[in-house]
């Protein structure tokens, strides 16, 4: 797709650092390296996020995951987890309207990554997470 950097990327008309490729998914340095070794996991398709995968698409990508992933913790003894994050639109912090799979390994509580989860159990009662499950249950597409 015009216009798009991660297209570019595939298209080697932008420079990147590979490190994993088949005929379906390209893995690269991410440039601002979050954390030592911070990757991303591109499908070669150009789709914008989640909402455009289909499923043999996300197996084509997703499946490709933990191999490199276990790349992370062969090449770096001292990572002691890692973090797989998918941002989906701004307000989720998607800047780059190709989908991408961050891999960021983690060295530390001190190693300059950061993820808040808020705790609003006290508000919901178990009538409530009913209600809200059966909502998106009613919503569930057999594909
Ligand atoms: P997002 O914010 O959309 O989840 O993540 C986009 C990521 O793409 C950012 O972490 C950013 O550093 C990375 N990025 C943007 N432009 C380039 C580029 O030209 N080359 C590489 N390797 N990464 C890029
Ligand atoms: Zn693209």
């Amino acid at each position: 797709m015009e216009n798009c950097i991660f297209c570019s990327i595939l298209a080697h008309d932008i420079p990147s650092h590979k490190v994993y490729e088949d005929d379906k998914v390209y893995a690269f340095l991410d440039i601002t390296q979050v954390t030592p070794g911070h990757t991303l996991v591109i499908p070669k398709k150009h789709v914008s996020d989640i909402f455009e995968y289909d499923e043999t698409l996300a197996a084509d990508v997703f499946s490709r995951i933990p191999k490199i992933a276990r790349a992370l913790e062969a090449s770096f003894p001292e990572m002691e987890g890692l973090n797989i994050i998918n941002n989906n639109k701004e307000i989720a912090y998607q800047s780059v309207f190709h989908s991408h799979i961050h891999l960021i390994p983690r060295y530390g509580k001190e190693d300059d990554f950061a993820i808040h989860f808020g705790n609003h159990m006290e508000n919901y009662r178990a009538e409530d997470l009913a209600t809200l499950a059966a909502k998106i249950k009613a919503q569930v597409k057999s594909e």
